[in-house]
């Protein structure tokens, strides 16, 4: 008879109903896992809107789940075959595992993979518990520089590295944002850190246009006056941005994207609306736009690390709310009604 080891975790019980709750520890890591201490989880619109509504699309929450998937923590034990990881080392870990057998994850673009497991993603619990049980490879050392609430924010950041991955952003590039929210913020600062030159971000609240030109928006666009197209044609005189990203998920982004873009530019899809959106394809083919859609990221979790680490992109400033583990539930209150100026909510667990 072996007793189960119990610990803390923010579950939620059915929409509406959150707590901290007593459930089975993770235990031992198997081979080629570790086990972590978390320290740091940041609370990501996904988790709000479970709380909320109970399911996103076709992934419904029909058991107590723990929520959390941005996540950092220090490694308390390695499992058999671990090598680059020891006890005491500080990983930021990326919370979806893969398959690593069918096409896509052959062909490296993992996150494509129609059986990955992601943290707090119905049936998957989430990270926000005092213990995870993590493979190795999905979890990468931090650099002694960086906190563990950088860490957490690396999810987020691997967004907009691979959205800019995926638009090919290169040095000199004029690219141009709706929406200035966590994920419009982490793509400015990974095309800046891309090289891009002039970014145009739009948005249609005062503080989080603040907040893009503090990050380095070399113009910000308040959408609910000014028209982004019209911005981004004057100021290009006439020629538009090489790559437009829609962080919005609003049912006119990808229009205006289209209208703002060069010719040969490239839209990018980010930002989930909840409706469906039907856009002019006229526009798309006269200027041969590329469109296409990003979901999460792959292989992005290194580059974000290393552009953290050398100074090329500072995410510190996004996190604009603390809350400690204990307050978790109220930490969750809050994101449902949160202040114009809220960015990133951070809970420490240390
Ligand atoms: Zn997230
Ligand atoms: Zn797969």
């Amino acid at each position: 008879m072996t007793e189960t080891r119990r610990m803390k975790a923010l579950v939620l019980n059915r929409p509406g109903d959150i707590a901290i709750n007593e459930v089975p520890d993770p235990g031992e890591p198997g081979p080629g896992e570790v086990r972590v201490r978390v320290g740091a989880v940041g609370i990501c619109g996904s988790d709000v809107h479970y709380y909320e509504h109970g399911r996103i699309g076709d992934f419904v929450v029909e058991a107590p789940m723990v929520l959390g998937h941005e996540t950092a923590g220090v490694v308390e034990a390695v499992g058999a075959g671990v090598s680059g990881l020891s006890p005491g080392d500080r990983v930021a870990m990326e919370p979806g595992v893969p398959c690593d057998e069918c096409e896509v994850c052959q062909s490296g673009r993992y996150n494509l993979c129609a059986n990955v497991r992601f943290w707090a993603t119905p049936p998957v619990h989430g990270s926000l518990a005092e213990y995870v049980v993590h493979p190795a490879r999905f979890s990468y050392r931090l650099t002694d520089s960086m906190s563990l609430e950088e860490g957490a924010l690396m999810e987020p950041l691997a967004v907009g590295v691979h959205a800019c991955n995926r638009a090919g952003v290169k040095p000199g590039d004029t690219v141009a944002i709706v929406g200035a929210g966590t994920i419009g913020c982490v793509t400015l600062l990974a095309a800046k850190a891309f090289g891009a030159e002039q970014v145009f971000v739009s948005d249609v609240v005062t503080e989080r246009l603040a907040r893009a030109e503090s990050l380095g928006a070399t113009q910000v666009v308040d959408a609910r006056s000014e028209s982004l197209a019209e911005v981004v044609m004057d100021a290009t005189g006439g020629r538009g941005v090489d790559v437009g990203f829609d962080c919005s998920g609003a049912p006119g982004a990808p229009g205006i994207l289209l209208e703002a873009a060069a010719r040969a530019g490239r839209v990018v899809l980010i930002g989930m609306g909840a409706q469906p959106v039907t856009v002019d394809t006229v526009a798309a083919m006269v200027k041969e736009a590329d469109v296409f859609g990003v979901f999460r990221y792959a292989n992005a979790y290194p580059k974000a690390i290393e552009l953290v680490a050398n100074g090329s992109i500072d995410v510190a400033p996004l996190i604009t709310d603390r809350y400690r583990f204990a307050d978790a539930v109220s930490a969750f209150e809050f994101a449902r009604t949160p202040r114009p100026d809220t960015c990133k909510i951070m809970i420490g667990l240390e």
